[in-house]
């Protein structure tokens, strides 16, 4: 059993993904070619985004929207603490301070009620995740973002594809930023990701940023990397867009199952205004180690996502001393990642819940 079956969608689209591949390697426009403009407009069409810039990464994705928002050494960015390392390190990365904001227990997303308290005079975003593919609180952030004048960056790298209130991640902030990586819901063969806004001047800055800041040939009018995603990459992608829908199908019906089977072990809670494209299913228990071993022992893999809130990551500790984020470190001890992905049989899912269930008392 696999952790994240991607091999059983590949011989899904096999001949999709094939033949557009072929197509890039016969036109060999590997940078910039038709391909990443198609993959723009249709992703742009699909969030309801004005505009999609496809980028090298999710990681950088969230480098170029700072870099575009000019967000400078000494700013304070407001974000979550329980997340990959990707959403504070581009942060960081800048000069600027990520200011953590604990989450909630039941959902591991950031407490909006708890940001107001964390706005300074340097704050100059907030950068809510939505973590395992659910989207946060993004009207109440969006209305405290307001009330200070400050941007919103959705990392979205889980959850492309989530509904809030009818909207999709990606267009419910000033930017979204999504990530391609292979184990994402709508991944890549390799690195990729994408950023969305309906702010022209932003898809602009971000469009320049991604090509080492040039406004046209050689013209290098602002500060950028090199970070464009590969017109290959993005022809896989597209490879996989017919089948998306469907898939998120299956990955919702899939954790209803786990609910209905694991309730006992206390579930990520999916709130009933917005839907998740669960990247992960996780429940959570206080003797996790007890409970991975013995899925081990059957072959049924797990995963932990993640091991540490970022406060007391090596890196970053001696900057965050004397705080403490109860839920995030509680979480931090207590999630276990279930094998999920599209393709998962039901009946490795009934082995997977009898496991867990024979673990109980
Ligand atoms: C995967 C991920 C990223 C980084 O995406 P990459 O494409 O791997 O660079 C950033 N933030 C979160 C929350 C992620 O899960």
């Amino acid at each position: 059993m696999e952790f994240t079956d991607i091999k059983t969608q590949y011989r899904a689209l096999k001949d999709e993904i094939d033949a557009r591949m072929r197509r890039v390697l016969e036109h060999g426009q590997f940078i910039l070619g038709p391909e990443v403009r198609e993959l723009e407009e249709k992703l742009a069409s699909y969030t309801g985004a004005r505009h999609c810039v496809t980028v090298a990464s999710g990681t950088e994705a969230l480098l170029i929207a700072l870099m575009a928002l000019d967000i400078k050494p000494g700013d304070e960015v407001i974000t979550t603490p329980f997340t990959f390392i990707a959403t504070a390190e581009m942060i960081v990365l800048l000069g600027a301070k990520p200011v953590f904001v604990d989450v909630e227990e039941d959902t591991a997303n950031i407490d909006a009620s708890r940001i107001a308290a964390a706005v300074t005079s340097r704050t100059r975003a907030i950068m809510p995740v939505s973590l395992y593919g659910q989207p946060a609180d993004m009207d109440e952030i969006n209305a405290i973002a307001a009330r200070h004048r400050l941007a919103v960056i959705e990392d979205a790298a889980q959850s492309f594809g989530a509904l809030y209130k009818g909207r999709r991640s990606c267009n419910l902030s000033t930017i979204g930023a999504t990530s391609f990586f292979p184990s994402k819901p709508l991944g890549c063969y390799g690195d990729g990701g994408a950023l969305f806004t309906s702010d022209d001047a932003l898809a602009k800055a971000m469009r320049e940023i991604r090509h080492h800041g040039q406004s046209g040939r050689y013209q290098h009018t602002r500060i950028g990397v090199g970070g464009r995603m590969d017109t290959l990459q993005c022809a896989v992608v597209l490879g996989k867009l017919g089948r998306f829908d469907w898939e998120l199908e299956r990955r919702v019906a899939l954790a209803r199952r786990y609910d209905e089977l694991l309730g006992r072990f206390r579930p990520i809670r999916v709130k009933r205004d917005r839907t998740s494209v669960y990247a992960q299913y996780t429940i959570r228990s206080p003797e996790r180690s007890r409970i991975q071993d013995a899925l081990k022992a059957k072959g049924i893999p797990t995963a932990v996502h993640y091991p540490q809130s970022l406060h007391q990551q090596p890196a970053y500790a001696a900057h965050y001393r004397g705080l403490s984020f109860p839920a995030a470190e509680k979480l931090a001890r207590e999630v276990i990642s279930l094998p999920m992905s599209a393709d998962l049989a039901e009946s490795d899912q009934d082995l997977i819940a009898a496991a867990l269930v024979q673990t109980l008392p």
